[in-house]
């Protein structure tokens, strides 16, 4: 067990955190769905207060969890989400085009999860190291065939594979938010890339969570929230450039960056990285004040859910919801949403069906659930795969029933 005792500085520059983002109260770990068994036990609670530097301006979780807590075990295997699963394949046929990657290049992924990406490189008999901390997880990769070592990536894990070989190509998505030192993680990437290399890393866009209002997706499993400013300065001080960046829709909207050695003349920063930055410098994300509004914003959004849910239970009508992720129980534990409001959920990964969510306790089913009971309305806790979760369960409209989304405001979809 780890001990509560709160980390001072920031992750990225160390400056001690004065300046509140945001804060969500107290909040159980998002991943640790209950068994029937667990429902009368105690369970641990965390504070979710969530800083910005007033230095590099990197919004970030105090670490009251240590990582081994939190991705030993993890719950989420990527494969269940079609559309990222689409959205990692384009990318793999993309990045090849454009590093003319072939059977001589080396490509590793730094959180490799059950080898959803990686596989597509196999296919095409490019050479691949997934690296991965959760042994459930990458023993499913392993068996698709995808090579995986099961570990932590950082410096240490980074001089262990460069001895072999470095890579030409490392990608990441959705893993730099999860490091407890971004640093060591850096200097990990510094470390395994060839002196022509390229890194590509995607994150949920600090711009995107702000404007859209996506508080929901904090989580004790994300310690940081990039901007592409914030990114920019942890690279630099580890000696790699970000000399391009695509916006992407994932996840309410990513940036992919891409890096190289600081060294490395070859590839100039592009335009498109340039306008990107400037935007967010004139969006006032080197200011404090652009972020000290948030809060306001986050408990109106929490007000317009709660008036919703209570005059739909007033009028008779019954609400479940769909999906089980991370960021519905940041959303349902913080607006203190249980199964008053909310009868039950239900999920397509058949790890948490038969479980309960965390700190809410509302049960989890398989999709056809949904069919059986017939609620009134469907609460989409995934907001960001809305348009495939209704299109995958339209008959939902066969007997009157309505989609809802929570975020940015609770609304219903026609
Ligand atoms: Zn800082």
């Amino acid at each position: 067990m780890s001990s509560p005792t709160a980390r001072r500085g920031c992750l990225s520059c160390g400056t001690p955190l004065r300046h509140t983002f945001v804060d969500l109260g107290m909040s159980p770990l998002c991943e640790s769905y209950l068994s029937a068994e667990q429902l009368n036990q105690m369970e641990r609670f965390y504070p979710l207060h969530v800083w910005v530097c007033e230095k590099c301006f990197l919004v970030q979780l105090e670490e009251f969890v240590s990582p081994e807590e939190i991705f030993t075990e993890y719950a989420y295997f990527s494969s269940y989400a079609d559309s990222w699963v689409d959205h990692m394949r384009r990318y793999a046929d993309a990045i090849s085009d454009r590093l003319s990657l072939g059977k001589e290049s080396f490509v590793v992924e730094v959180a490799s999860n059950d080898g959803y990406l990686l596989q597509n490189f196999v296919k095409k008999g490019i050479p691949v190291l997934g690296i991965e901390p959760a042994a459930n997880v990458a023993k499913v990769a392993v068996e698709k065939g995808v090579p995986t070592l099961v570990k932590f990536f950082g410096a240490r894990t980074a001089e262990e594979v460069a001895q072999e070989r470095r890579a030409d190509l490392i990608c990441g998505a959705n893993v730099l938010a999860q490091v407890p030192d971004p640093n060591d993680f850096v200097r990990g990437l510094k470390i395994l890339l060839q002196p022509r290399g390229v890194v590509t890393i995607e994150f949920p866009h600090l711009l995107k969570l702000m404007a859209e209002n996506q508080f929901d997706t904090i989580y004790h499993e994300h310690f940081s929230y990039f901007s592409f400013l914030s990114a920019e300065t942890l690279f630099a001080a580890q000696g790699l450039t970000l000399f391009d960046v695509e916006e992407l829709p994932t996840h309410g909207g990513s940036l992919r960056i891409y890096a190289r050695h600081s060294e490395d003349a070859s590839r100039p920063v592009t335009e498109r990285a340039r306008a990107l930055r400037q935007r967010e410098v004139d969006a006032g994300l080197l200011r404090l004040e652009t972020y000290a509004g948030f809060e306001e914003q986050v408990k109106e959004t929490k007000r317009r859910l709660l008036e919703f849910l209570i005059s739909a239970k007033r009028a008779g009508k019954r609400v479940a919801g769909y999906g089980a992720p991370g960021k519905g129980n940041t959303l349902l534990n913080y607006c203190g949403i249980r199964t008053d409001f909310v009868d039950f959920t239900v999920d397509r990964s058949p790890y948490k069906q038969g479980k309960f969510l965390p700190g809410t306790h509302i049960p989890i089913f398989a999709p056809d659930k949904l069919r059986e009971a017939k609620p009134d309305y469907v609460l989409i806790l995934p907001w960001n795969f809305k348009d495939e979760i209704v299109q995958q369960m339209a008959d939902v409209r066969s007997w009157g029933g309505k989609f809802v989304v929570p975020i940015p405001a609770a609304r219903v979809l026609d």
